[in-house]
């Protein structure tokens, strides 16, 4: 029977009669192998420091060492663990290996995995309130902790008239938040009748995140609605003055420009937009100004990293990802609205099935109107368990070391007559090339990442190709920045 896990156990996980068994581990076993997959988790983080950091697998090579299909007997946990070592570790790319400086960090620190761990193992789906009050309860305190910690306006907070919500990745909030805008720019008409004739505009960089363009296709409005503004040379911030030239022939041509999205942290070099002159251009035409500070927002746990935030306080949303730099397991996005009824009133929808007493009463927060889809797992465990492990000042040491280990990174590359910067270090993000051209700098990246020994990506930066190098894993120390740069020295041709 479902549920009946006494019944056909042998001890080793598996149904002791081979037949027809429910496959439930009993909880001593349960107890065992879940020591067993700590213990694991454990062994390869001490393992990491001698793998490779790229895997280094052909297209098929994990597929091929797989049985077809699944096995018609339950087996013991311990054959899993096994496939583990022999086919999936070297067909992974060690996102907590100390010298990971590809893209941007993946943080899965401990404190983390155990917050998600005890989140799987409470299982509740916090879809509503009524569904778990807590899963609701937590997350408005967790978020309302998060947004003070970051400085951000008393409205983002879930007593005032916003609040915050923890969204799968940024991309989702993204998206989310055009929603938002779109309901807000429209009445409410976008909700009932659609786009209808309206040709709605959008607004970003040209070195804004591809997800705002996947928002604009899959909110209806199409790629083209989104106006790439162009960027000083130097900073790669955007030209303000070329938001607003945009913005007025656009309204001149009869469309309706719904959203400005601010980079506070490019993905491309960590460009800082000026939040507050775009706040300013997008104030008369009431357009929603969302802030995408998806990687760096969240340096702003440190008082003195948060410069790049200055206007923030007039957006309309917001949106970091403590699943990247901030040590919290993957996926927590945090995003924070300055006004809920935008996003409620774009999203909310009640079925007779979901109807209660506490939903109807207004004094809770049913999350299930705050993103695209219904079901949400209790994701505030794990940043909780950050927050509170590590303290504030954890967190700020672990941002602050990162952005020192970048900054001696910059004078590695600022010391060697080869090498030269592309653009001022931005907090943890360093972007540098060779001054040899575009060729070679690409090969002597590639060269490091195909030893092993690191694990770099690239750009293009005014059209010329960039390395990049993403410290901020919590694994990583001074050498091994140390190792990587004498990596790339010996990889020059
Ligand atoms: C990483 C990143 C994103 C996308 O993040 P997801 O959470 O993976 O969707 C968006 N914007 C910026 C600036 C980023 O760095």
């Amino acid at each position: 029977m479902p549920g009946d896990d006494r019944t056909g156990r042998d001890g080793t996980g598996r149904d002791g009669t081979g037949q027809g068994g429910t496959g439930h581990l009993s909880p001593e076993e349960f107890r065992r192998q879940g020591h067993a997959a700590i213990d694991w988790i454990a062994d390869y983080w001490a393992s990491l420091d001698d793998l490779p950091v790229r895997s280094r697998v052909a297209p098929g090579d994990v597929r091929r060492a797989l049985p077809p299909s699944a096995p018609e007997e339950g087996e013991p946990f311990d054959a899993l663990l096994a496939d583990l070592d022999e086919v999936v570790v070297p067909g992974l790319t060690h996102w907590q290996h100390p010298r990971y400086f590809a893209y941007f960090p993946a943080n899965s620190s401990p404190a983390a995995i155990l917050g998600d761990l005890l989140s799987s193992g409470i299982g509740a789906q916090g879809m509503i309130w009524a569904t778990s009050p807590a899963v609701t309860e937590v997350e408005q305190v967790v978020l309302d902790w998060f947004a003070e910690a970051l400085g951000l306006p008393a409205d983002f907070r879930s007593d005032g008239p916003g609040g915050g919500v923890i969204q799968d990745t940024a991309s989702t909030a993204t998206f989310t938040a055009l929603l938002a805008a779109l309901h807000r720019a429209s009445d409410g008409g976008v909700r009932r009748t659609g786009l209808g004739q309206e040709r709605w505009t959008v607004y970003a960089s040209t070195q804004a995140h591809s997800s705002l363009v996947k928002a604009a296709m899959m909110a209806g409005l199409g790629e083209d609605a989104v106006r790439s503004v162009p960027v000083d040379p130097a900073t790669q911030a955007m030209d303000v003055e070329a938001l607003r030239d945009a913005v007025a022939a656009d309204v001149r041509d009869g469309c309706r420009p719904v959203m400005v999205q601010a980079a506070s942290g490019s993905t491309s070099t960590g460009a800082m937009d000026d939040v507050a002159a775009i706040v300013e251009v997008a104030r008369d035409l009431a357009i929603w100004v969302h802030v995408d500070a998806a990687w760096a927002g969240v340096a702003a746990v440190c008082p003195e990293l948060r410069d790049h935030l200055r206007g923030v306080e007039s957006a309309d949303s917001f949106v970091t990802n403590p699943h990247k730099w901030l040590l919290t397991t993957f996926d927590c996005s945090t995003f924070w609205v300055r006004d809920r009824a935008a996003l409620t009133g774009a999203l909310s929808i009640l079925p007779e099935y979901l109807r209660n007493a506490a939903t109807e009463s207004g004094e809770v927060v049913d999350y299930r109107d705050w993103h695209p889809q219904l079901g949400r797992r209790f994701r505030a465990l794990k940043l909780w368990s950050v927050l509170r492990t590590y303290g504030l000042e954890g967190v700020r040491a672990h941002v602050r070391s990162g952005v020192e280990l970048a900054s001696y990174a910059a004078d590695l590359v600022r010391a060697d007559e080869r090498f030269e910067l592309v653009t001022e270090p931005a907090l943890s993000l360093v972007v540098f090339r060779l001054k040899a051209g575009d060729q070679p700098t690409l090969e002597t990246m590639e060269r490091v990442n195909a030893s092993g020994e690191a694990y770099l990506s690239h750009t293009t930066v005014n059209g010329k190709a960039a390395i990049r190098l993403a410290v901020g894993s919590w694994r990583t120390r001074r050498t091994d920045v140390e190792r990587t740069w004498r990596a790339l020295q010996e990889a020059v041709g």
